[in-house]
């Protein structure tokens, strides 16, 4: 085998799922994966989710954490307990729809997933769909109470 000489830039963090995703997303993105679809962010170093309030992720070109209508950056609020991104333009006070934010709502929602350790949403999206509940759910009735004694 021959040896290869990867360099490994995030040796030196802490969080070896995120540096392993990390590391992962660059190879991707070198094979055409989009970069606003990665769940890391090559130049924080971090989850999206952690560094997406960062100024560098601001871009007026495409319209990333950019309301058009105000022509003003928008905060985006990460509830990390209840798995829920959200973005909300200051001056308009609605969310700045566009192609780029919602993509982005997504991918941090995604990033979050994976960063808590739950299934990566991106393949299959909702496992299951919001079904009624089935039919022998409340097997349990009043007869089956305690069983004989
Ligand atoms: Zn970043
Ligand atoms: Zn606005």
């Amino acid at each position: 085998m021959p040896t290869l000489h990867v360099v490994d830039r995030y040796a030196d963090l802490r969080d070896r799922r995120l540096a392993a995703r990390l590391a992962a997303e660059d190879a991707a993105e070198e094979r055409g994966l989009d970069p606003f679809e990665r769940i890391t962010c090559r130049t924080h170093r971090n989850w999206l989710h952690h560094c997406v309030g960062a100024d560098a992720h601001v871009i007026l070109v495409t319209g990333h954490r950019w309301c058009r209508a105000c022509e003003r950056p928008v905060p985006v609020v990460v509830d990390e307990l209840a798995g829920q991104v959200l973005l909300r333009c200051p001056g308009c006070g609605r969310f700045p729809d566009s192609p780029a934010n919602r993509l982005l709502v997504q991918v941090c929602a995604r990033a979050l997933a994976v960063a808590q350790g739950r299934p990566d949403g991106l393949r299959r999206r909702r496992p299951r769909p919001a079904a009624p509940a089935p039919a022998g759910s409340r097997r349990a009735g009043p007869r089956d109470r305690r069983g004989c004694s």
